[in-house]
């Protein structure tokens, strides 16, 4: 039965009915069980320098096999958790698992750094620096090899509060990479408001370079005024040879896409830095 309501046959519309009727207390129940009976995990895709040949980090995507709906995207399923406001436990959830996951890498000598996705909805949370600060502590992470991936899932209505979380979280170590730049309504302002220090060109831009001028163009700018701002740029979608030659070609060494390898448990993880480092 489990098959039968796969993701493919559930639509937005029809996810949102089926989780929106579960007030927020059985949504949390559902949540805790979830996480107990190992029905969310987290998988780890590589980010791939080209200069190198090694890969040089590692992004943690999170899964969630639901027990009658099936696989959900965390696509679908993250902006449910930011309306609930679980998107916070399970947030700590994540870059608890994330944390012990580096620390385990690390021990077996493989100095990857790690990025774990943050909406901006999950910053303004109370004591997150105290939060985050314990994890590290705890999990003995190096705060120089984690990434915090924003994206901008929601808009912002005081900026100068994030400004100053961002630079407190960037205080600690832990670098900002921009998630998704250019598809966001405030890609550039945020850019130029927020002291970030990686921009993530969103896959929709390299996904259409073949057949799109304007996206190609697009594209091209993004690189052009990540350098002019001294931005490192990681690229990610890259899914056929061309497109990383092109990025290549263009002065783009990280990438990050099926091409290489799609996301994949941490376990196949580690065995693939053992074939490639
Ligand atoms: P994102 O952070 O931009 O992650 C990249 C997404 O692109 C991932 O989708 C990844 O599987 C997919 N991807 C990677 N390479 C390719 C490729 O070559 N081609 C194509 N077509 N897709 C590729 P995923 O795992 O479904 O995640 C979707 C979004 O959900 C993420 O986008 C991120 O915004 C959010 N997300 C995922 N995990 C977390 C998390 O732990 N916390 C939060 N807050 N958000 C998360
Ligand atoms: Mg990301
Ligand atoms: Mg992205
Ligand atoms: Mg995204």
């Amino acid at each position: 039965e489990d098959q039968r309501l796969s993701i493919k046959k559930f639509n937005q519309h029809q996810l949102e009915s089926t989780i929106d009727f579960l007030n927020r207390r059985y949504f949390e129940k559902e949540l805790q069980s979830a996480l107990i009976e190992g029905k969310i995990d987290l998988v780890y895709q590589p980010q791939y320098c080209l200069n190198t040949n090694k890969i040089i980090a590692a992004e943690a995507l999170v899964r969630w096999h639901h027990p009658t709906i099936g696989k959900i995207s965390p696509g679908q399923f993250i902006p449910l958790f930011e309306k609930s406001g679980l998107i916070i436990p399970l947030g700590k959830w994540i870059f608890d698992k994330a944390c012990r996951q580096l620390q385990y890498w690390h021990s077996n000598g493989y100095e990857v750094k790690l990025s774990i996705n943050f909406s901006f909805a999950q910053l303004h949370q109370e004591n997150l620096i105290e939060t985050i600060i314990q994890t590290l502590t705890k999990n003995k992470v190096d705060p120089a090899f984690l990434v915090f991936e924003l994206t901008e899932t929601m808009t912002i209505h005081n900026i100068a509060n994030f400004i100053s979380i961002i630079d407190d979280i960037r205080t600690l170590g832990i670098h900002i990479a921009l998630d998704d730049f250019g598809t966001g309504y405030n890609s550039l302002s945020y850019l130029a408001q927020l002291n970030v220090d990686v921009l993530k060109i969103d896959k929709s831009f390299i996904n259409k370079i073949n057949n799109s001028k304007k996206d190609k163009i697009v594209f091209l700018s993004i690189v052009s005024l990540a350098k002019q701002l001294d931005l490192p740029i990681v690229v990610e979608g890259i899914e056929t040879k061309e497109q990383m030659e092109f990025v290549k070609k263009v002065g783009c060494n990280i990438i990050q896409g099926f091409y290489f390898s799609e996301p994949i448990g941490g376990e196949d993880f580690g065995k693939l830095l053992v074939k490639m480092n």
